[in-house]
């Protein structure tokens, strides 16, 4: 009953712990002042709730005034002195969220300022992810982050046995809501262990795996074994082997038999052999051959290797046919030749080599060639040679011939001289004249074979006058500039026929082939121009700015002010614009880029991309005039109104961005950073892809970072190759329009919403993909789930894309969300698919219906126990049952809207919020 009450209750200290982010729980009662009498002034209905943070407990020394308020906490339901009769306290329950908190521990005080109030209970906690085991890896408990939209990211440990994926290591993200999400990475069982439920298992035995990679454990390959559990290989059986190149998954192998069939022919000192494939080839496919050749005596039977000067034609081992021939053998001797097949496991044998062996005696042979020869000396008329006798002269040598000819002579006539020695003189020779010159040695059985051919000149006769033929520079002149015409007319012909393709296409219509001939018109980089003036009007009208009236700021462009204004061309009605003009003291390349925008947009003409009016370069701003959007950017329209659309309207504005792209990329143009915040929507919701330029990705959107690739990119729009190694197609502009399509259907949520973008390339990598947004038709997300194919050939094209947003709004039941999940309140208010809220009979019901039955304690703590105390929920109200997750908050409060719709409908009841 007295005035200025202060009356306080304070907590003993509480230490945090881990905790960052504290909820408070507080149930009381509160009595109805109105239902005192005589308090009228001093009677409160509220009490405040106040925090202390400390490194330690304090005692008494806290003041008043050092208390941080948590907030006014005032009774939803208070009990009057007839409730007190009845035994009737209402008891109400509030829950208030600090964090993050930074010291050890923390006080909570009461303050009471006159209120009748009896505070009946205080919880504080606070909320973690509990451990679990998920992709072969623990995650522990982990408390959540200090912001309610923080996720904490969690490093995973490989369970025993397992190990992480290369670059892949396991990751998950702690909600604020204790919830786990985003898993990124893995573990794998490591070579030997085969994963099972959470756990990896030991191979059994007879079992195998070689590597982490394989999922299964293998049965040991034919001819080998194991009686291990957790092997990484099998053993081979005795005389089984394994090559080293041969993998652990293939049978074990042994050398092969012996060649059959092995036949030979003689030609003097040449022995050819055959033969045929061995029996058994040991199990391997890579059976090759090897010769091995022996001379012996005649008698006792003495062999020796038959040496380096031996010849084998196509080798001596690694024969993969099934011959060979021996050549330079000695004339009249005897060999032994032993044929062995060899595979991948021969070396590795011990056992005894298999071979098929002939005995051959060669017959009579000419003498080998004469290779060493010296020139002895050089004359002007005449050349002194001497050379070796041959490594086989297979008999006594008689004579050699000596055949030379002159070098740069056409028609090659050859003369000879012979020589019973090892030496001669060759005479009659011309002065300063290349000959070339080739010995072969002559016996009994003939001529062997010619010699290298050796090139000597004869020496000079007299000094002789060199005649310097300058050339011409009158004949170079010409050459050059003949070439150089040609070279001008096949550019500017080039150049001309460059801008457009034009030839036959296959077009299918309904099954229907036709062959028609098209011609498309192509986008011309900007860049190609030497003078961008050049490039600006060629493509950009030049506007007088007497035409343009300029009327208020709209927004910030990269250059200088977006304004809004007039366009009154001669002789056409006066048009809104939008301006963007130049600032200031820009420099001559601010200038260039400044256009170069135009330059692009004025070689676009299409119902779904902005629009150039033209351009002011000759007065100052340089200004550049486009059609006017009314309703600015596409994403901040989105969020402005949230839920307010149709699916219809949504698919609608995305079958127009589908149709401006399809026609961008029929020119050639790939856009490179498509997002919602680069489309522009007008008054009639059509939306327009804008922001053209050269180097907008890098300068102007602040959604671009660097990568490792180099260079911006504005990595959640951007499609995984792209991002990679820069490869930027109209295939890439399809993933980002994947992109859009979820920013639509989500009215502006922000892609991956704050995971980092680091997590988000791996995630993608990872095949991880945005799930649908709340009330998205399974065929449109099925549709951005095409436009994410990693494999950018798979992706459909924007043609494809407009064709099935075509369809899906001709038959609209195509978009129709499965019942129970389509939760936003969309006009008009009663669609068939919205589940009838009139229909549940609890509380309980109505959350399990939208899957939010894991809020149904904290509703009924809160004392929300019928559907028409939570048909006057507000946001805040439902803030304050301690759901933090936005998605769950928006996912109720729609539910609650579409409801108090439905009663309003069906019963005329209006419901007060
Ligand atoms: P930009 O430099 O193209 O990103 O433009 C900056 C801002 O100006 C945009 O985010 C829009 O809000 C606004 N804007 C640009 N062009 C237009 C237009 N044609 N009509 C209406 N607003 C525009």
């Amino acid at each position: 009953m007295e005035p200025n009450q202060n009356n306080w209750l304070r907590t003993n200290w509480i230490e945090k712990g881990t905790a960052q982010r504290i909820f408070v729980e507080l149930k009381f009662t509160l009595r109805d002042c109105n239902s005192l009498p005589g308090v009228v002034g001093t009677c409160k209905e509220t009490f405040n709730l106040y925090y202390q943070e400390t490194d330690s407990e304090m005692g008494r020394s806290l003041r008043e005034n050092q208390y941080v308020k948590i907030d006014t906490i005032a009774a939803d339901e208070s009990f009057t002195q007839g409730d007190l009769g009845e035994r009737k306290m209402k008891l109400n329950t509030e829950v208030r969220i600090i964090g993050p908190l930074s010291r050890r521990g923390f006080y909570l005080a009461f303050q009471d300022v006159g209120a009748c109030i009896a505070l009946v209970s205080v919880k504080v906690y606070y909320k973690k992810c509990w451990s679990i085991i998920e992709n072969l890896a623990t995650f522990p408990d982990t408390v959540t982050g200090s912001e309610f939209s923080s996720l904490v990211e969690v490093e995973g440990a490989c369970v025993s046995d397992a190990e992480e994926e290369a670059e892949n290591s396991p990751k998950m993200h702690c909600s604020a809501e204790g919830e786990w999400l985003v898993p990124i990475g893995k573990c794998i069982c490591r070579a030997g262990f085969h994963q099972k439920g959470d756990a990896c298992e030991p191979c059994g035995r007879g079992f195998y795996k070689s590597s982490s990679q394989d999922l299964q454990c293998s049965r040991c390959p034919a001819h080998s074994f194991n009686d291990r559990e957790g092997s990484w290989r099998c053993d081979c059986e005795d005389g089984y082997y394994r090559a080293l190149s041969d993998p652990p998954s293939v049978a074990c192998t042994r050398p092969p038999s012996a060649p059959q069939n092995l036949v030979y022919n003689i030609n003097q000192t040449t022995v050819s052999l055959e033969w045929s494939l061995p029996a058994d080839t040991g199990g391997r496919n890579d059976v090759t051959y090897r010769v091995i050749c022996r001379r012996c005596s005649w008698e006792p039977e003495e062999c020796v290797p038959c040496g380096p000067n031996v010849g084998y034609s196509p080798a001596q081992s690694g024969l993969v046919d099934t011959y060979v021939s021996i050549v330079d053998l000695l004339a009249h001797a005897n060999y032994t030749f032993e044929v062995e097949a060899v595979n991948g496991v021969s070396d590795l044998s011990r056992t005894q080599r298999l071979f098929a062996a002939v005995s051959i005696a060669t017959g009579q042979a000419a003498p080998s060639q004469v290779s060493e020869v010296i020139k002895e000396k050089v004359q002007q008329r005449s050349i002194q040679l001497s050379w070796q006798e041959p490594q086989q002269p297979n008999g006594v040598i008689t004579e050699y011939e000596i055949k030379y000819y002159e070098k740069d002579q056409k028609d090659r006539v050859y003369s000879t001289v012979r020589s019973k020695s090892t030496s001669a003189t060759v005479n009659n020779l011309k002065p300063s004249t290349a000959y070339v010159f080739q010995i072969r040695a002559f016996t009994e059985a003939g001529y062997g074979t010619y010699g290298p051919r050796l090139e000597i000149t004869t020496k000079e006769e007299a000094t002789a006058a060199i005649v310097s033929s300058e050339q011409n520079p009158v004949i170079i002149i010409a050459v050059v500039a003949v070439a150089g015409t040609i070279i001008l007319v096949f550019m500017v012909f080039g150049f001309i026929i460059g801008r457009r393709h034009c030839g036959y296409s296959k077009a299918d219509q309904e099954g229907d082939e036709e062959l028609y001939f098209q011609c498309t018109k192509t986008y011309i980089d900007p860049e190609t121009y030497e003078d961008p003036n050049r490039a600006v009007h060629q493509f950009a009208k030049e506007l007088d700015a007497s035409c343009i009236k300029i009327e208020r700021v709209i927004g910030a462009g990269e250059f200088g002010e977006v304004c809004s204004g007039r366009l009154k061309l001669p002789g056409k009605r006066d048009a809104s614009v939008a301006i963007k003009t130049l600032k200031v003291g820009y420099t001559e390349k601010q200038r260039r880029d400044f256009l170069c925008e135009a330059s692009i947009m004025g070689q676009f003409d299409h119902p779904n991309v902005v629009h150039l009016e033209g351009v002011v370069t000759r007065g100052k701003p340089v200004m550049i005039v486009i059609e006017y959007m009314e309703n600015g950017s596409l994403d901040g329209f989105l969020r402005k109104h949230d839920g307010q659309f149709t699916v219809i309207q949504l698919v609608g504005m995305l079958r127009g961005i589908a149709a401006g792209m399809r026609y961008l990329s029929d020119m050639g143009y790939v856009h490179r950073d498509l997002a919602a915040r680069n489309i522009l929507v007008n008054s009639n919701l059509v939306c327009k892809v804008s922001d053209f330029g050269l180097s907008r990705v890098i300068d102007d959107d602040p959604e671009a970072v660097y990568t490792t690739t180099g260079g911006k990119i504005p990595v959640r729009w951007t499609a995984p190759e792209a991002i990679q190694y820069r490869k930027f197609t109209s295939a890439s502009d399809v993933w980002s329009y994947g992109i859009v399509m979820w920013e639509v259907m989500s009215y502006g949520e922000r892609p991956y919403w704050d995971m980092s973008n680091q997590d988000v390339i791996k995630a993608i990598e990872e095949g991880y993909r945005l799930p649908a947004p709340m009330d998205c038709p399974p065929g449109l997300h099925q549709l951005m789930l095409d436009c994410w194919q990693k494999d950018r050939a798979e992706r459909p094209k924007f043609d494809q894309i407009v064709g099935i947003l075509d369809k899906m709004i001709r038959n609209p039941n195509t978009l129709k969300t499965p019942a129970g999940t389509c939760t936003r309140p969309i006009s008009p208010l009663l669609d068939q698919s919205t589940p009838d809220f009139t229909a549940f009979r609890s509380v309980g019901e109505w959350l399990e219906a939208i899957k939010m039955e894991r809020y149904r304690d904290n509703f009924t703590a809160a004392g929300y126990s019928s559907l028409e105390s939570v048909a006057r929920m507000s946001i805040e109200d439902v803030m304050s049952l301690g759901i933090t997750l936005v998605g769950h908050q928006k996912k109720i409060m729609s539910s609650i809207q579409t409801m108090r719709a439905q009663m309003l409908h069906l019963h005329g009841t209006g419901v007060q919020v």
